[in-house]
């Protein structure tokens, strides 16, 4: 007999989500729009509005377990939803990783380090905020933001005014500008009975904004920054009593750890997961809503993951190559848009660099 899971939404990480799902007999129900086709193409899809609670109410009909696959998820449709079924990760979850000024706060108040930061809601608090956390220093929407959008880098004081009206004027947070040896984020897992699991860290590398490459494990890590990532995400899972997955991305300056934001869902950085670990973050994070027994995160091998923005591959190209595994999510393409990944396996960090070298060249990959 088959379980039935409610995700809300119905892109890329819903359909990894479903992909999942099937050999476990769990079958995967979306409520999202019209224009879904990720998860409409391997899973039911049901379109209708989160701000309808007769529309809530028919897609949790039947539902063991609802879950979310985006982090802007109005929280009012989630706290509905919890009247059907249970929802996980737990709608407080939400709650903090939707603003980044509270997402800070939070992380402050479990001993998280994160770079410095201040609440600015008029010219005067930016001008104090400034003064406080000195230049270059990044200034965010607290809500909303993604892939680098809703932010401007203040490198003078000039830079303020501008900065302040094109971001709207409130609601925003000043950040001091790390600048970080690298960025990292760790995924974790915990399940309803409070069994945890925890990846190794993931190198992260942007453009644009916009994630491009994950290598995992993250090349020269030391065990004690795997255990300051732990321990970080650790603090998370259990102050929330969080069940599914976990992303934190992070910062590393020094050796040390800065936490820059969280993401309550199955993340970018994990895909790698499918085919270069023991389990993938996708069915850990539905063992992990079930309170089935999670599955081990050991890492097979070392492993890079390429994403696939604005334009398609040409597959021949990609399958060519030995262990490198397509991913296509079902999407037309559009610039600056993700439609799918790459992830190949080596021996060693050395041997997986010339891969992805390789890779990058077959890929026309222009970053
Ligand atoms: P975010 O939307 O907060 O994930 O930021 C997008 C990207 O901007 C990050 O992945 C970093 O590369 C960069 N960034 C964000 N905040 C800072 C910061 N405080 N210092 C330096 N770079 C940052």
């Amino acid at each position: 007999m088959s379980i039935h899971v409610g995700v809300l939404g119905g892109g890329q990480l819903g359909r990894m989500l479903a992909l999942a799902g099937y050999p476990l007999g769990i079958r995967l129900r979306h409520l999202g729009g019209p224009h879904d086709t990720p998860a409409a193409e391997v899973a039911e899809l049901m379109v209708g509005e989160y701000a309808d609670p007769a529309a809530l109410a028919r897609f949790a009909h039947g539902l063991s377990v609802i879950t979310y696959e985006w982090e802007n998820v109005p929280v009012a449709a989630t706290r509905l939803l919890a009247e059907h079924a249970p929802v996980y990760p737990p709608p407080a979850a939400l709650e903090v990783s939707q603003d980044r000024l509270n997402e800070k706060t939070f992380f402050q108040q479990l001993g998280i380090d994160t770079p410095a930061f201040a609440a600015v809601d008029s010219a005067a608090d930016l001008h104090t905020a400034v003064a406080a956390l000195g230049l270059p220093a990044v200034l965010k929407t607290r809500r909303l933001g993604y892939d680098g959008k809703g932010q401007v880098v203040l490198r003078a004081a000039g830079d303020a005014a501008a900065a302040l009206e094109q971001l709207g004027g409130r609601d925003l947070i000043l950040e001091a500008f790390v600048p970080f040896d690298r960025e990292l984020s760790v995924i974790a897992v915990r399940s309803v009975s409070g069994e945890t699991r925890c990846y190794p860290l993931i190198e992260n590398q942007h453009a644009e904004g916009i994630l491009r490459l994950s290598l995992a494990p993250a090349p020269r890590c030391t065990s004690e920054l795997q255990k300051t990532a732990e321990s970080y995400a650790l603090r998370v899972l259990d102050r929330l009593q969080y069940v599914g997955v976990l992303a934190i991305e992070l910062f590393e300056r020094n050796g040390e750890l800065l936490a820059n934001e969280m993401a309550p869902r199955v993340h970018n950085s994990g895909h790698w997961t499918i085919e270069g670990a023991e389990t993938s973050q996708f069915e850990n994070h539905l063992r992990a809503i079930l309170d089935l027994p999670l599955g081990a995160t050991r890492p097979l091998g070392w492993s890079a993951m390429l994403n696939l923005i604005g334009g398609f591959p040409d597959t021949r190209a990609v399958l060519e190559r030995d262990g490198a595994h397509l991913h296509l999510y079902g999407k037309t393409a559009r610039p600056g848009r993700k439609l799918g990944h790459v992830t190949i396996r080596a021996e060693s960090p050395v041997a997986l660099n010339h891969l992805v070298g390789e890779l990058r060249d077959k890929l026309r990959l222009s970053w």
